[in-house]
């Protein structure tokens, strides 16, 4: 997320190897995680007005933990800022039997019906109500448009340190997801059009449109609604940029975005390893209530501010950072955004000579529970000195080892997750230089 600078709190401040097309694998050892290789199989139907969807889904996974499983866990984000008065609902389930929900209602333990061994498959199934608060949100409403980001339920992680049930602070994010396969079918009123991750087609029967939206390998599945305007462009790198905005968005505006979009795609893929999923959505709106930006799967939401600089280039390396490469967003806040504005800089060709200020009273590796205490400049350290450590590092091992340690590190963690002890390691295997005293120095060792 790109969080906006001063007024606001959120991302780009207003401011086991696995080879790309490789699917979720049984992990061993301490980088275990699961439940993996997961299939969500999601049919909504929106109401008029597509702020209220209702329906159905299922989720098949495998058993990746190592260990058996009795349960699993939903996390169920989009209630973080209403608690239990729940604008996403979940009953009638299958498979397994739900708990009282936790975590202010963010979190629903699912009972297993049977016990499920390691390497097993399984699938639960429940019905679902989504309605976008209104607010302006990541998912909320804008006047007649609805955002419905990180409000789809989804598999909590379980990992060498146990279930992962963090709470969202309010600040930044608290995801961890693996990657998954998603199938969602939305089927809503013709008037409306619905930008949603992944590659969608649809048949229109009278006045209503059944759209089916796939993606392989993403850790989330957002959509928006509204009367939006669109335009589809194809980068030279055979990336489809589909733009879509609402009423209150200059041409202007869209036209910027789109055409940094169009260099940023390829020029990102070119250093990281070209972007997988054919297409991605830039959602534009003029005004957000937290954040410049948002990062999805093939999914941006992003601020359109007249005349100022947007967050698209940072938006767009999150699908790198976050996306592609994953990571506990909740112990590791720096891991995608530190990466997001390094990647924004490096395509900018901006090298941030000096930038690193000396010793820190606040070490960026900390999790996002240390910067809710620490305040209003934790962004400071997440986004800016963050960046500035790699630009430091490049420095430090030179740019051609610079450019290869991240598209190895990116390459070695293709769907799959990384730790700051991965990226140390990447790091150490991309130079012959002692990096000892570096890490030290940034406060990493
Ligand atoms: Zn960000």
């Amino acid at each position: 997320m790109r969080r906006i600078v001063v007024l606001l709190v959120g991302c780009l401040l207003l401011a086991a190897t696995a080879l790309p097309g490789a699917t979720a694998k049984v992990a061993t050892g301490k980088d275990v995680r699961g439940p993996g290789a997961a299939q969500y199989d999601v049919q909504l139907a929106a109401d008029a007005t597509g702020r209220t969807w209702s329906g159905r889904e299922r989720i098949a996974f495998t058993n990746t933990t190592g260990e058996p499983l009795a349960e699993i866990y939903l996390r169920l984000w989009g209630n973080a800022w209403d608690g239990c008065a729940s604008p996403v609902k979940v009953s009638r389930f299958e498979g397994g039997t739900p708990g009282t929900p936790t975590v202010n209602c963010t979190a629903v333990k699912v009972t297993l019906d049977q016990v499920l061994a390691p390497g097993k498959h399984s699938a639960i199934g429940f019905d679902l109500v989504m309605t976008a608060p209104a607010r302006l949100e990541r998912f909320g409403r804008a006047g007649a448009y609805s955002f419905f980001g990180n409000a789809l339920p989804v598999l909590a992680v379980r990992d060498q340190a146990g279930w992962h049930l963090e709470p969202d602070l309010g600040i930044g994010e608290s995801y961890y997801t693996l990657a998954a396969d998603f199938a969602v079918r939305l089927e809503h009123p013709a008037a409306l059009q619905v930008p949603a991750t992944g590659v969608t087609s649809a048949i229109r029967r009278g006045g209503t449109v059944t759209a089916t939206s796939t993606a392989k390998q993403v850790r989330d599945f957002a959509f928006a609604v509204g009367v939006f305007q669109q335009s589809v462009l194809t980068s030279p790198g055979g990336v489809k940029i589909r733009t879509w905005w609402t009423g209150t968005v200059t041409p202007a505006a869209v036209a910027d975005a789109r055409t940094k979009a169009m260099a940023a795609i390829d020029d990102l893929g070119r250093r990281f390893g070209k972007y997988p999923y054919g297409e991605v959505d830039l959602v534009l709106n003029d005004k957000w209530l937290s954040f410049s930006g948002m990062e999805y799967p093939g999914f941006v939401l992003l601020i359109a501010p007249p005349g100022q600089e947007g967050p698209v280039v940072h938006e767009l390396a999150h699908q790198w950072w976050y996306g592609i490469v994953g990571n506990n967003e909740y112990a590791d806040p720096w891991l995608d955004e530190s990466f997001a504005v390094y990647s924004t800089d490096l395509h900018g060709g901006d090298s941030q000579p000096g930038c690193w200020p000396g010793r820190l009273d606040a070490r960026i590796t900390n999790d996002m529970a240390f910067w809710k205490r620490y305040g209003a400049n934790w962004g400071r350290y997440v986004y800016t000195y963050g960046a500035c450590l790699l630009h430091d590092l490049q420095r430090y091992i030179g740019t051609p080892a610079m450019a290869k340690l991240m598209k190895d590190y990116a390459t070695s963690h293709w769907y799959g997750v990384s730790t700051p002890g991965d990226f140390k390691s990447a790091a150490e295997a991309a130079t012959p230089k002692d990096l000892a005293p570096f890490w030290s120095s940034h406060q990493l060792s």
